[in-house]
């Protein structure tokens, strides 16, 4: 939607004892997240509290002005860029550790906490918050409960909307809702909480969250496997769970992926590989060593090569290299293109087959990582955009590969969303009543079309 005018002053004036900034260098700051596409918004205010939230959107709502929120900006999707000069709405200052209720294992959240650090937190306390986004060192807990950010972690614990209990929200209207229970079950009226999580800023603004928390694991063993074909490491993936193993994390490298991070940060994995995957389980020490012993032996059958990390520096160095994986490859190629599909676990060696397929018919490199564990492979098309011939062929294998995707009974994003760049293919998944009741419930929300337009639908 286009803005109705707001004059600087005005707005100013309006929102006056409220952070905002209509400054060129604020503007441009704030006008990308990690899907690369940039747009300048009109002004950007920060919020200090809920009560602040609602005068902004009262504002905005009275004079029709577009309002895009914002957590910390690594979107991969563009969900909180400011789309034809809308208003950024920046959660970041609102970032307490509100409440820690350990009788009833749970935590009250202001959106803009980053999630690293509610995680360091809780574990100095003996809890534990499970979804791990790899960005989590950055990204803010808000932004993951908008998304529905998921990690390595959700093979065993599941992702972040199996965590949230209660949401406080600001509606495009100015008015505040909050929906779920304190509880561990309630079962009262349609779940808004669960409508509210992965609904990417389009619905309502978070501004507060109840989560729930677990015990931290007594122990974490991790394991590093590394195999001469990308086919063994499919089926140890198979093999592992079929052994009824589950580990905690199941991740997946290719021989390009590896390349990558031993370019950019190296820890000393072996190049002439073809996949590693990295394992960790986690629980009783007992039980998870006589887990760790099958899984050996299970890698060892498919002619992996198995190392056991020895201590937590050691584990800290996996892990690092994992989340590096992300800008290795955007400093190999910072307009390639990251789709995030996911397919039934047991069709990840036929996904790969057709992905390495689909590289050689086109002459472009594809890369592949991902957590392997629950499907989700992060498929990066390495094309430069300044190559506009090769690009265009790049965006049409986009296309196909969602296609392979859902004939395998997948899903075209397992956690990244819809925002802008993903739009194009909704339809795609999505067949036309569903997306006629989602575009209903949009209009419900928000009749006037404010907050965050320009996302998920096109
Ligand atoms: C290196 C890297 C690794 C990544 N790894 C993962 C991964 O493993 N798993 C994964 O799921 N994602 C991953 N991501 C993507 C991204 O980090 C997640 O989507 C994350 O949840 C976004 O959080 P954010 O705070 O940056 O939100 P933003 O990017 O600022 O916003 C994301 C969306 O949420 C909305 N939003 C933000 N805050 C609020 C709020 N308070 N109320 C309403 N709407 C809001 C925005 O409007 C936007 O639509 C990765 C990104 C990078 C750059």
């Amino acid at each position: 939607m286009k803005n109705k005018s707001h004059p600087e002053n005005r707005i100013t004036d309006l929102l006056h004892g409220i952070k905002i900034s209509v400054e060129p260098e604020d503007l441009i700051c704030y006008s990308f997240d990690a899907s690369g596409i940039e747009s300048r918004p009109s002004a950007v205010v920060w919020p200090k509290n809920t009560e602040e939230v609602v005068r902004i959107m009262r504002y905005a709502f009275e004079n029709e002005i577009s309002v895009t929120p914002r957590g910390a900006g690594t979107g991969m999707t563009g969900g909180s860029i400011p789309l034809d000069g809308s208003i950024v709405l920046s959660l970041e200052k609102m970032n307490k550790l509100a409440e820690l209720d350990t009788n009833n294992l749970n935590v009250v959240v202001e959106p803009g906490i980053i999630n690293g650090r509610l995680q360091r937190d809780l574990e100095h306390l003996g809890f534990f918050y499970p979804p791990d986004p790899a960005s989590m060192n950055f990204c803010t807990i808000g932004g993951n409960v908008a998304n529905n950010a998921g990690g390595p972690r959700a093979l065993k614990y599941g992702v972040t909307k199996d965590y949230v209990m209660e949401i406080e929200a600001v509606l495009p209207d100015g008015n505040v809702i909050t929906t779920g229970v304190k509880t561990a079950k309630g079962v009262v009226g349609y779940d808004l909480t669960r409508l509210l999580t992965g609904s990417e800023g389009t619905l309502a603004v978070i501004t507060r969250l109840r989560l729930r928390i677990l015990p931290l694991p007594e122990d974490v063993i991790a394991l590093l496997a590394v195999f001469d074909s990308l086919e063994a490491s499919g089926s140890a993936v198979a093999k592992i769970t079929a052994s009824k193993i589950i580990p905690r994390t199941l991740e997946f490298m290719d021989a390009g992926t590896i390349a990558a991070v031993e370019n950019f940060k190296p820890i000393g994995i072996p190049r002439n590989v073809e996949a590693l995957l990295l394992i960790e389980l986690d629980g009783h020490p007992s039980a998870i060593t006589k887990q760790a012993e099958k899984v050996v032996e299970i890698c060892e059958a498919l002619n992996a090569d198995v190392k056991m990390a020895e201590d937590e520096t050691a584990r800290d160095k996996l892990w690092e290299a994992r989340r590096s994986i992300s800008p290795a490859l955007y400093h190999l190629n910072p307009t390639k293109i990251n789709e995030d599909i996911v397919v039934p676990r047991d069709k990840i060696p036929e996904i790969l087959k057709k992905l390495r397929g689909l590289s050689e018919e086109s002459g472009i490199q594809i890369v592949n990582f991902g957590h392997a564990g629950d499907g989700n492979i992060h498929v990066n098309i390495m094309v430069d955009k300044k190559d506009g011939g090769k690009y265009l062929k790049a965006e049409s294998l986009v296309r196909e590969i969602f296609e392979v995707t859902l004939r395998l009974g997948g899903t075209i994003s397992g956690e990244h969303g819809i925002g802008i760049t993903k739009a194009p293919y909704l339809g795609m998944e999505i067949k036309k009543h569903e997306l006629k009741l989602m575009k209903g419930i949009k209009n419900l929300f928000d009749p006037k079309n404010i907050l965050n337009p320009g996302k998920i639908f096109i």
